[in-house]
């Protein structure tokens, strides 16, 4: 654990920010970073903190906390783990991922634009128009792989540019570098949303970005069985900001889902190679097979961004989406009938999931519309797990010959 009595000084994470992961490769890192053995008891895991409130030893002279919602041990622990993989001065930990986005819209005052992805997450897009343009913020939706569109959108009174890549369902790749360069000419800043990537593929800092975002719910936690989220960035004064709305607003996670977070960040490496393996092999076979029209995997040569996504990615990722040849009913029988492949939303977790966005995830925009986005009746999303690969084929193999 950290020294819990510098805990506001910084000193860790200034360590983080001069290089990179505290001068180790990231699979040390997501072992060691933010956690020392406990100084009382020689613990090795971070302890579960269950606890609201803390001694102090005169009136406002405590030991690093007082109050659970504005610091906890637990959580010290793993925003200093998140910071170091993302190669980032300060980490803050969310009750979700939603959570940490909510607070970099704090950011934000009335009167303000953004401009972000026509294809961003779905919750995020709810969040923009439903929530936040009733507080007088207005936001532009645009193809981010056309930089030409995002230069047009971009105005004076922009102060976000708000960053997905790979983009959900179509594994779109969108420049990093760029898009931040177009934010910072127009003095906005640029968050990014690594929730696909992860640290491990893609370091968004290292490309300009100001703020990296994370729903910790997926390949971070890794294991479907918690709801988090996170913040990092480089910039002390952004930083110190961001905790002034975690704090103010709440959406703080309890120790236990810490705890959890802590011991999924341990293997994400190990965890992303066999992700990465798996749906490299996939996506190839998928392209071959008869009942696949297309497959949009960033690691494919025939995905539009290959480049682009070999240059910004130290690998392609565990998501990919296909088309079947066959009607909305008949890619419904394709994901109902899959045993390997669990039907169910959400994406990260070590199990293989399957899901049809015309009829779940994106079932809420108008068809004509869906369509036009190239979300078409027939495709497929799978979060690929570490499963064997040839399990997975058979499965999909047997759903195929069901339901086509
Ligand atoms: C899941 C997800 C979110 C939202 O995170 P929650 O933990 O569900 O609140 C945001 N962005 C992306 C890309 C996601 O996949």
């Amino acid at each position: 654990m950290n020294d819990r009595s510098d805990e506001t000084d910084g000193s860790d994470a200034e360590n983080a920010r001069d290089d990179g992961t505290n001068g180790v490769h990231i699979e040390t890192a997501a072992i060691h970073a933010g956690q020392e053995p406990d100084g009382a008891t020689g613990a090795l895991m971070t302890p579960i903190y269950a606890n609201s409130t803390y001694e102090q030893d005169g009136p406002g002279d405590h030991r690093g906390y007082e109050y659970s919602r504005t610091g906890n041990p637990t959580r010290t622990d793993l925003e200093a783990n998140l910071a170091a993989l993302e190669g980032g001065a300060f980490g803050r930990a969310f009750s979700s991922g939603m959570g940490s986005i909510n607070t970099v819209l704090n950011l934000l005052e009335a009167g303000d634009h953004v401009v972000t992805g026509d294809d961003v997450y779905g919750g995020t897009h709810r969040i923009f128009t439903q929530v936040y343009e009733e507080y007088d913020l207005s936001f532009d939706f645009v193809d981010t792989t056309d930089h030409g569109a995002v230069r047009d959108a971009v105005r004076d009174d922009t102060a976000l540019v708000w960053v997905e890549t790979p983009t959900n369902p179509l594994m779109r790749v969108n420049d990093i570098g760029a898009l931040a360069d177009i934010a910072h000419e127009h003095g906005a800043l640029c968050a990014v949303d690594n929730t696909f990537a992860t640290p491990y593929l893609q370091r968004p800092l290292e490309r300009g970005a100001d703020i990296v975002s994370h729903s910790l719910t997926k390949y971070l936690g890794g294991h479907s069985d918690v709801v988090g989220g996170a913040l990092v960035t480089d910039d002390a004064e952004l930083d110190e900001r961001l905790g002034f709305y975690q704090n103010s607003v709440g959406a703080t996670p309890s120790p236990f889902d810490c705890f959890l977070v802590l011991r999924g960040t341990k293997t994400l490496p190990v965890r992303m190679d066999r992700h990465c393996e798996n749906a490299s092999e996939l996506a190839r076979w998928l392209e071959g097979h008869d009942a696949v029209d297309r497959v949009y995997y960033p690691g494919l040569e025939s995905h539009p961004q290959h480049d682009l996504a070999a240059d910004q990615m130290d690998g392609f990722g565990g998501m990919l989406s296909f088309e079947v040849d066959g009607t909305l009913s008949q890619a419904s029988d394709v994901v109902s009938n899959t045993e390997v492949f669990t039907l169910a939303e959400s994406l990260g977790g070590v199990e293989s999931l399957i899901e049809q966005p015309a009829a779940m995830t994106h079932a809420a925009i108008p068809r004509e519309e869906r369509v036009a986005a190239g979300l078409s009746d027939g495709l497929v999303r799978v979060s690929v797990g570490v499963e064997h690969v040839d399990d997975m084929k058979a499965d999909l193999d047997a759903a195929f010959d069901d339901a086509l």
